[in-house]
């Protein structure tokens, strides 16, 4: 899981590992490891404020992060922090932009996906989205499984008997990002990406926030506002991730 083909150039906020990395880039780097195998795989962590102080609580997981292929920002609070701790990020790639690009590319170059997780009918639903929007997308089977170790077995059985290139994981933060460093070599497939609530956005379970919101970087409050049980996941993060963003700002400043 760890071999790096042209490794973007990473940043560390507040000591946590994110890839400065284009979309573009990214889906260049996840084409040509799906069709270059090596031993393991390679997982693409999606990162958010979340997972850096989820990180920070837990070196294991930050092990992963750092042992991951590639760790995009995905959530704009790392934009802005990369921005104030002066080591900005190019471009925000999110795992919805990356798996409509793959879905894309999918279509062309037959490219095959699996999409494993959410609840029971969700990730079928995405894929009936994904033909709709783009026909001729390989999708090699969908399941919805379990997070856990207890659904381990019968999905990779799912998954090895479709042989797909690339899985979506769709399990939410750390779970998805276990899921594969427990599962992926076991798979055949060569690139795993966790993708959180995409399944869901696709099959038009939940909504993206608006442009401007997105814009702006209060996704987390349109979140908060139709997901209300997320509030405090969702209050914990985001202010201490922005106090230590600070506090990080000002010992610089004053070299201490
Ligand atoms: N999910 C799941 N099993 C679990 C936990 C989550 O299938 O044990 C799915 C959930 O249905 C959703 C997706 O994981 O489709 C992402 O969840 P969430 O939006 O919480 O992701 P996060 O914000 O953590 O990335």
């Amino acid at each position: 899981m760890t071999l790096k083909l042209n490794q973007p150039e990473s940043r560390h906020i507040l000591g946590v590992r994110v890839d400065d990395v284009s979309l573009e880039e990214a889906i260049n780097l996840i084409e040509t490891w799906a069709s270059t195998p090596v031993s393991g795989g390679r997982l693409v962590v999606t990162a958010n404020p979340e997972y850096v102080m989820a990180a920070r609580r837990d070196p294991a997981f930050r092990e992963l992060i750092n042992q991951a292929a590639l760790v995009t920002p995905d959530g704009v609070g790392l934009m802005y922090a990369g921005r104030f701790l002066k080591q900005p990020f190019r471009e925000r790639v999110t795992g919805v932009a990356m798996t409509h690009a793959l879905a894309r590319r999918s279509a062309e170059t037959g490219l095959s996906l699996f999409l494993l997780g959410a609840a029971p009918g969700v990730a079928e639903s995405a894929a009936e989205k994904f033909l709709e929007l783009y026909p001729g997308v390989k999708i090699a089977g969908c399941w919805a499984g379990q997070a856990g170790l207890e659904g381990d077995a019968e999905s990779i059985a799912q998954i090895t008997a479709t042989k797909p290139a690339i899985i979506l994981v769709a399990y939410g933060m750390m779970k998805q990002d276990w899921w594969s460093v427990r599962n992926l070599s076991k798979s055949g497939a060569q690139v795993s990406i966790g993708v959180g609530g995409v399944f869901d956005y696709l099959a038009g379970k939940s909504k993206l926030a608006p442009q401007w919101m997105r814009r702006v970087g209060l996704e987390w409050l349109y979140r908060l506002w139709q997901e209300p049980w997320r509030w405090r996941r969702i209050m914990v993060a985001v202010p201490w991730f922005g106090s230590a963003v600070l506090l990080e700002v000002l010992r610089k400043r004053l070299r201490i």
